[in-house]
């Protein structure tokens, strides 16, 4: 589904990716895992075109995104993004929220799109919230309304961006049970985050990434595995985090 090859990047001077190589199969659970400025961010968004680079080839889907024939907002269009920061339209209802680009970039009738926001929010567990506008609601249900209007666009991949990082503790478990119910539905997800016991329990496969380079890429199991082979450096960041 996913395909990165040798991307490196730079910002002048500064090389922020380095030869990075990973594949995601169809259906397949990533999580991406490394210390603040590792490049976690950057290469996440190379996957979706946000990010460009100066080196590699990305493959999403069979489409080369270097291929100048590719419709970038298409291409976004079906890959799912969900950061940090609930980016939602503060002066939209819930629902607006998730009808607006179903209509504006997939061409949805107002009552397909609306009908399609139905089926998501009950999904993610906030039917009853839909004429709310997001600041009525806490950063748990927010963040569970920006992965069901990601939803709402078909995408062939969600991708994470420490979706629970700025979530009260307590609101941490609701928006990982989402995640892990999309992964358990057969969801292609490249997740970064810091949740260890998420990453446990729901990825297939574990990337660890320091100074711009992938140092490790293993089955779940293998990386967490009690003397597991893991480069030093994953093994001192896990150390860390347990
Ligand atoms: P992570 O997500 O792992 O914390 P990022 O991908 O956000 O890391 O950033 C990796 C590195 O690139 C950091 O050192 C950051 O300061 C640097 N960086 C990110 N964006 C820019 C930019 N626009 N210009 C210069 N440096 C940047
Ligand atoms: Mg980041």
């Amino acid at each position: 589904m996913i395909d990165i090859q040798g991307v490196s990047k730079w910002y002048g001077a500064f090389q922020v990716l380095n030869d990075c190589a990973l594949s995601v199969r169809r259906g397949e659970v990533l999580v991406i895992c490394g210390p603040s400025g590792s490049g976690k961010s950057t290469l996440l968004k190379t996957v979706n075109g946000l990010e460009a680079f100066q080196q590699g080839a990305v493959t999403v889907d069979g489409v080369r995104l270097d291929d100048p024939r590719v419709d970038l907002t298409r291409l976004r269009s079906r890959v799912g993004m969900v950061f940090q920061h609930f980016e939602l339209f503060p002066h939209l209802t819930v629902m607006q929220n998730l009808t607006l680009a179903q209509v504006k970039v997939l061409g949805r009738s107002q009552a397909e799109a609306q009908a399609r926001g139905l089926i998501y929010l009950e999904r993610v567990g906030l039917i009853d919230h839909r004429d709310k506008r997001p600041a009525q609601l806490s950063g748990g249900q927010q963040q569970r309304v920006a992965i069901a209007r990601a939803l709402c666009m078909d995408p062939v991949v969600m991708l994470f961006d420490e979706p629970t990082s700025s979530l009260d503790p307590e609101m941490v478990a609701e928006v990982l049970d989402v995640m892990a119910g999309l992964a358990a539905d057969g969801m292609t997800m490249i997740c970064v985050t810091h949740e260890m016991g998420f990453a446990r329990r729901v990825a297939d496969r574990v990337v660890f990434m320091d100074e711009g380079r992938i140092l490790d890429d293993a089955p779940a199991k293998v990386f967490f595995a009690e003397g597991g082979v893991r480069s030093p450096r994953a093994d001192a960041f896990l150390n860390r985090l347990l």
